[in-house]
């Protein structure tokens, strides 16, 4: 495995295809350049290449762990009340709503996260935050932090999310300050991770709950499923289809670079390079995640995985 990455890292590490996010002024100051990959085992091993300990904000990869959580601490009807399940199709900061249900379509896009945003707000007003980095830190296995600085940038230039949050206001799927909403939703992006770091917390969702390193148990079993479908079918915005087809791991990207993998009972994958793709997900990891998926035959539905190790335990 340690072999395989290093040998991906130098296959794709000349590939300048796509651009940094820049359109949170902050996000383009980084360099382009770094690439880190990293994978994590349901059994508590990692492994790594390059960049591995780069740090870069989460963006939306946390989009999947905030609705895990909320799935767990405020229900999962609750929360399927004010946001729904299904694919946009939409790039992932579209202004749409779900016609039939005037809700957002789903916790992978902007809207539908800081529905998620305004929920937690409901239930734990000023602690939502401190929750949310909390548990993210316990999937991490280790104390994450905020960039202020991506945070300042996000909260004074994110006039597009503040237009999203008025409107899921007027529609009724957030009740509470639109500014302090946003504010939840603007911090959990800015938390700094490392590939390594999502490997880690890919790993904590891989094993069902539990970090395979620490012995804790960071999430629900339950909600931990509803996640993994949802980051299967709408995780990377509108090539979601596309990556089920080619790559067939549930995972979620983020403008920062970052990618996270969940194999199911097994791995935990974090990749991370900032230049992205014209839906916003990283050029270097999907080649990756590709390659992996392929090279390992990682796909939900390859012949040769086997997936839940309870089914096959239960035949044998
Ligand atoms: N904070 C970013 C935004 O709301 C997150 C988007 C993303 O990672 N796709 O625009």
């Amino acid at each position: 495995m340690r072999q395989a990455l290093r040998e991906l890292h130098e296959r794709h590490a000349g590939d300048r295809g796509g651009a940094p996010a820049d359109y949170i002024p902050e996000l383009a100051k980084g360099d382009p350049d770094r690439f880190g990959l990293a994978i994590a085992t349901a059994g508590g091993e990692l492994f790594q290449a390059g960049d591995a300990l780069a740090e870069f904000t989460i963006q939306s990869v946390s989009k999947a762990f905030a609705f895990c959580i909320a799935i767990e601490v405020i229900g999962r009807a609750a929360v399927l009340g004010r946001v729904g399940v299904e694919p946009s199709g939409d790039a992932f900061n579209a202004i749409v709503f779900d016609p039939r249900t005037n809700r957002p379509f789903n916790p992978m896009v902007n809207a539908g996260a800081i529905t998620i945003a305004g929920l937690l707000h409901e239930r734990f007003g000023d602690a939502a935050f401190p929750l949310l980095l909390d548990r993210m830190s316990q999937a991490a296995g280790q104390r994450l932090a905020v960039d202020e600085a991506v945070y300042r940038s996000e909260l004074e230039t994110g006039h597009r999310n503040r237009a999203i949050g008025h409107l899921l206001r007027n529609c009724g799927a957030i009740t509470g300050p639109v500014d302090a909403i946003l504010d939840i939703y603007f911090r959990q992006c800015a938390i700094l991770v490392s590939a390594i770091d999502l490997a880690w917390m890919g790993a904590t969702l891989a094993h069902i709950g539990e970090h395979p390193g620490t012995g804790r148990q960071v999430f629900d079993l339950g909600a931990v499923r509803d996640t993994l479908a949802v980051m299967f079918t709408c995780g990377m915005y509108d090539y979601s289809g596309g990556w089920a087809f080619n790559v067939g791991i549930p995972a979620k990207s983020g403008v920062g670079g970052g990618i996270v993998g969940v194999v199911n009972r097994q791995l935990g994958i974090g990749t991370f390079s900032p230049r992205l793709d014209a839906q916003g997900n990283s050029v270097r990891g999907i080649r990756v995640f590709e390659d992996l998926a392929s090279d390992f035959g990682l796909h939900a539905f390859e012949c040769l995985n086997q997936g839940s190790v309870f089914v096959t335990s239960l035949l044998r």
